[in-house]
């Protein structure tokens, strides 16, 4: 059985100490109006890197243990440091500039691709997608359930969840989970006569 799991990667942020406040007629009744710094991420939503799933103990209760294995792999790494060049490149855009007065995080004193590399480590999190850990696909030995959703080898067991996508999605996963669910029930209704 296959036992992988992806999710999408973690974002970082950067942080920008604004210019101007709101301007006074569009300002909110908040303490948003007090807001003088914004937050731009990137998010690495087609992780090269599998996280091996494997079970903890004999009890069916307890959680398996998942090493979620972020930046593992030289394209995943590659590619966030790309995220978070763009973003300040974006952030020197003349239209940002002209209302920003300067980067607060992480600071002109990061600037390598290793300091770069190092702030997002440290900063970034999963944004929850989870998914793949029963992949579907023809093959037993590369994938845990078949076309209609059943575990290939066993009779009469479904995994209707995100756990069979075959692959991530690039983007949130909750509208391709529902559409997971619906299928599979139509299945199971239909096998059901
Ligand atoms: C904090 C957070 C924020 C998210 N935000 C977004 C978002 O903004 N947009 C988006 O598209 N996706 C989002 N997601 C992802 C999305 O919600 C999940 O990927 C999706 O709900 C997965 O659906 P699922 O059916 O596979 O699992 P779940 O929704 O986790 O359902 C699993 C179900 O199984 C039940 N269960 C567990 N163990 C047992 C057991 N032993 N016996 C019986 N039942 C059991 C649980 O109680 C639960 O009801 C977010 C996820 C999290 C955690």
């Amino acid at each position: 059985m296959v036992t992988a799991q992806r999710a999408h990667l973690t974002c970082s942020c950067i942080s920008i100490h604004c210019r101007t406040r709101y301007p006074r007629a569009a300002r909110p009744p908040s303490c948003l109006s007090r807001i003088r710094v914004f937050c731009s991420a990137s998010i690495r939503v087609a992780p090269r890197a599998v996280a091996p799933c494997g079970i903890a103990s004999r009890h069916a209760e307890d959680a398996p243990r998942i090493d979620p294995n972020y930046l593992s792999t030289d394209k995943d790494i590659a590619e966030v440091i790309q995220g978070s060049r763009l973003i300040r490149r974006i952030m020197q855009t003349e239209a940002l500039r002209s209302i920003t007065v300067k980067e607060t995080l992480p600071g002109p004193q990061v600037e390598t691709d290793a300091d770069m590399l190092s702030y997002f480590r440290e900063n970034s999190g999963s944004i929850y997608h989870l998914c793949g850990s029963c992949a579907m696909g023809a093959d037993p030995a590369t994938s845990v359930v078949d076309k209609h959703l059943k575990v290939h080898g066993i009779d009469g067991l479904r995994v209707v969840d995100a756990s069979i996508f075959p692959n991530i999605t690039s983007g949130n996963i909750n509208a391709a989970t529902m559409m997971v669910a619906e299928r599979g029930a139509s299945l199971i209704l239909r096998d059901s006569g």
